[in-house]
């Protein structure tokens, strides 16, 4: 039997989100209940995967389907598809899974010709309305279904209203909009080659193939990235009876939420305009009145609508966002989905329903979307400015929020402007960490070069701090402190605003605002906290961090990257005299410089945490990232060395790599170095001790993480110099402190002999930044310059560093676990790379038996929902 294509309102239900889409499932269900919906069909998004596997193509089989229904639509309506006397007209929308709010396409009046355009004429005694239909029509159908541009037809209604001396649409008389309308038609001959079609079926099948084309476009293909929709979904669409706001003034359309969309207030929000169709509402044409005011003209259709809220409301146990028309004072509903809402919004709506009785705390916990949460822990740009705003280029959204600011090249300028109280934006070729206190007077950071997981991006989220990295359109002049984007050249002082969240860049000021918690954000983590399974730790490098991170529910640090600590102001230079040593004797005293700022803030970050769990991973610099690069620190590690600027330009050469990121770092600096290892084991024990002695309560015991192990052998050899080291010191204090040895998992041919590694690790922790790298085999640096041409030619739908690759990566995970629980039991599992704050990928770590997800501080509130949501979803024995 054949599959079944298409279904009438009546056959469908809210179940059938998948199948039917959003609208479409909801439309089926309000007409279940009840409710005045004006009766159609929806065609499956199955349909719509089906046409694009056809090469772009409505097969037979889903054709006839069509057919039928237009015949049983018929019936229902006592209306036919061009018929001179009861001609039936219909609007064609788009309704996929997940709400796409103006990503696709939406068309109006299908049906009409130039027959029927004067029936309904007649009929109505209304030819003005019957001329706007039809006018509005041409223009859709040739916009949406022939890409013929909205300019040309925009352009012929400005001279119209310009010749007949008026300023609005409504003022254009029948005769005018029928002038225009053959206008449109002229148009489209022109633009097209052939005559606009007449035949209502040819319009529709021309319609629904737009609907399906537009799951594709640029836009939708960009919200969906953002969203984290499949491509593989596709849409359904919609075809319903029209109902007309624009018959005359006791006619109307509006678009209303149960609750206010920005702040979750209950009541009735929302917009209305008399005599008009509903994309006159969204586009702004005329100003609509408020909601409430709808009472004096429509009485009856206004109760009738809030009964109808109510209802709704009542029936999907959220706020609901609706769209009606009522035609001669009738009402109308033309769609109804669940809001779009503001974080603070959600936090609201959720709190209120359990307080209401409609929802569990379950339950609002699951309606919260995690990715959301964002927004109310950083600055955001002010929502109607960013309306108006156009972006002119867009890197990666790498750490969320807003910044605006004067552009300034060099992370000196940054804090000497900032200092003088300048709001300033750090432009860069890519980020050092000699940037970072340049970083950190900086509003935001915008690079040309860099991934989700470069220096910039990383350090940027550990921060808080907006950060767009990897916009390769910009043509970046560093030494002459200048950049080309879009055309225009951006000199030191110019204003620009970026969006970290979306990876925008504006030309100029857009206002942002602050970010603010209210008591919701508490009440609804804390039912997070109760039904979560995993621990969420964060990733932190400095006591401040960390602070912040405990603050926002952090229970322990999963990854503190000890090379991070030397970004400060001094320490940089001890630092860099260690990586730039010849000589055991040399490295040894740089160590010796070294180990007291270690030691104070592994104190530091010991006693943020209070005893819950630190790991501290051993030194792991991609060696580049920590080389100085401008001639002054060249000379000052020249003096402190004892060495000439030549000597030390000799070093620097020799510890150039052609491919850093797989050269000397991680454990191979341990194994070349053990003195490394045995002044981080030191620093690492006698922090424990003197904070185990401080607050004997705390009772701290130190994890200690080997990086980028791919052998046994690789860490049996480093656990050796820290076992030694460690039992030394702890018997030469004459205590007692437990502590545990793991490694990362973050090299493929860890997770391939995770068998072996587990008999030696107490933890695994998947270091998914580089397993990602190392399993994609693309560059966590430079992967920016192709993605997007990967998102275009549908080979990627995502960025794998951003989240996680269930397929790949996800499935050397699992290995890990399956290979390493066997041989040890006790084995304790976790995540540190950047996907540990991401929901989708934190989905993921559940359902594979992770015991924690550790984040960068500003994530962890969206970890700890995202991680309750999991275990809502599926709970674990
Ligand atoms: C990783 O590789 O996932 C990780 C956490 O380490 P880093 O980002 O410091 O290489
Ligand atoms: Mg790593």
């Amino acid at each position: 039997m054949a599959r079944k294509w298409v279904y009438l309102f009546s056959e469908g239900n809210a179940n059938m989100r998948e199948l039917l889409g959003g609208k479409g499932a909801n439309l089926a269900e309000m007409t279940n209940i009840g409710l005045p919906v004006p009766q159609g069909f929806t065609i499956t998004t199955e349909a719509c995967t089906q046409y694009y596997e056809d090469g772009r193509e409505i097969n037979a089989e889903i054709m006839e389907q069509i057919n039928e229904h237009i015949v049983k639509m018929e019936e229902i309506t006592g209306k036919k598809f061009g018929d001179k006397t009861n001609p039936l007209l219909v609007s064609v929308r788009s309704g996929a899974r997940a709400s796409m709010p103006g990503m696709m396409d939406t068309i109006l009046n299908l049906g009409l010709n130039e027959e029927v355009v004067e029936t309904i004429a007649e009929q109505s005694k209304n030819p003005r309305w019957a001329w706007d239909c039809y006018r509005r029509f041409i223009q859709m159908y040739s916009d949406v279904v022939m890409e013929v541009g909205k300019k040309y037809f925009e352009q012929l209604i400005d001279k119209m209203k310009e010749e007949k001396g008026v300023t609005f649409d409504v003022e254009l008389t029948a005769e005018d909009l029928k002038v225009l309308a053959g206008q449109f038609k002229e148009e489209y001959k022109n633009k097209i080659g052939t005559e606009f079609p007449t035949d209502p079926k040819e319009q529709l099948m021309g319609a629904v193939k737009a609907v399906f084309r537009s799951w594709d476009n640029p836009r939708a293909n960009v919200y969906r990235r953002d969203n984290d929709i499949p491509y593989s979904w596709g849409t359904a669409v919609n075809v319903q009876a029209m109902a007309f706001g624009n018959m005359g003034d006791d006619c109307g359309t509006g678009v209303a939420f149960t609750r206010d969309p920005a702040t979750g207030a209950k009541g009735l929000f929302g917009e209305f305009l008399t005599n008009a169709q509903g994309e006159d509402v969204v586009a702004g044409v005329r100003t609509p009145m408020h909601i409430s005011e709808m009472e004096q003209k429509f009485p009856q259709a206004f109760a009738d609508f809030n009964r109808v809220c109510e209802i709704l409301e009542k029936h999907y146990r959220d706020m609901q966002d609706m769209e009606f028309t009522v035609e001669h004072g009738k009402l109308f509903m033309l769609q109804t989905r669940n809001g779009k809402r503001t974080a603070q919004a959600a936090l609201q709506i959720a709190c209120d329903l359990v307080d209401e009785g409609m929802r569990t705390e379950e339950e609002a916990v699951a309606m919260i979307d995690p990715r959301n949460l964002d927004t109310l822990l950083h600055p955001q740009f002010d929502a109607k400015a960013l309306k108006a705003a156009t972006p002119i280029g867009k890197g990666l959204g790498a750490s969320p929020g807003a910044a605006c600011g004067k552009i300034v090249f060099t992370a000196d300028d940054a804090v000497e402007w900032a200092a003088r109280g300048e709001k300033v934006v750090l432009v860069r070729l890519e980020t050092s960490p000699e940037d970072i206190t340049g970083m950190k007077s900086a509003q935001g950071i915008l690079t040309v070069r860099g991934g989700m997981t470069s220096h910039a991006a990383v350090v940027a989220r550990g921060m808080g701090e907006c950060c767009v990295s990897g916009c390769g359109d910009i043509a970046m002049d560093e030494e002459n402190k200048k950049f080309e984007l879009a055309g225009k050249t951006f000199v030191e002082g110019d204003y620009i605003s970026i969006d970290g969240t979306t990876g925008n860049i504006y030309d100029g000021i857009i206002p942002t605002v602050d970010a603010q918690i209210a008591g919701t954000f508490g009440r609804v983590m804390a039912w997070a906290d109760k039904y979560r399974q995993m621990k969420v730790r964060t990733n932190a490098d400095t006591p401040a961090d960390a602070k912040k991170a405990v603050e926002l529910g952090a229970e322990g640090i999963g990854l503190c990257r000890t090379e991070h600590m030397f970004f400060g102001e001094g320490r940089i230079d001890a630092f860099r005299e260690m990586i730039c040593s010849t000589t055991v004797e040399e490295r040894e005293a740089a160590l010796a410089k070294v180990m007291p700022y270690q030691q104070e803030d592994f104190e530091g970050l010991y006693e943020a945490l209070e005893g819950a769990p630190v790991t501290i991973r051993f030194l792991d610099p991609p060696l580049h990232e920590f080389v100085p690069t401008e001639a002054e620190d060249i000379q000052k590690l020249a003096d402190a060395q004892g060495k000439t600027v030549e000597e030390i330009n000799v070093i620097i050469e020799s510890l150039k790599e052609f491919n850093p990121m797989m050269g000397h770092r991680g454990c191979r600096l341990a194994v070349s170095y053990p003195e490394i290892a045995k002044m981080q084991t030191t620093a690492v024990i006698r922090a424990a001790i003197a904070v185990n002695a401080r607050h004997p309560e705390y009772k701290t015991v130190p994890e200690i993480m080997i990086p980028l192990v791919g052998e046994i052998k690789e860490l049996k050899y480093v656990k050796k110099t820290v076992v030694a080291t460690a039992d030394a010191e702890i018997a030469a204090a004459g205590v007692e402190l437990p502590y545990h040895v793991g490694t990362m998992i973050e090299i493929p041919r860890a997770a391939l002999t995770a068998d072996e590694i587990a008999t030696e690790a107490d933890f695994f922790c998947f270091g998914t930044n580089d397993l990602t790298q190392m399993t994609y085999g693309y560059s966590r640096d430079d992967a920016g310059k192709f993605l997007s041409d990967y998102y275009d030619a549908k080979i990627l739908e995502n960025d794998p560093f951003a989240k996680l690759d269930q397929t790949g990566v996800g499935k050397l995970m699992k290995m890990a676990i399956s290979l390493g629980k066997p041989v040890n039991p006790d084995l304790h599992l976790g995540i540190c790379g950047e996907h540990g704050g991401d929901p989708a990928s934190v989905e993921f770590c559940h359902e594979i038996g992770l015991d924690y997800v550790s984040c960068s501080p500003f994530r962890v509130p969206i970890a700890r929902l995202a991680a309750a949501q999991a275990a809502i979803k599926n709970p674990r024995q």
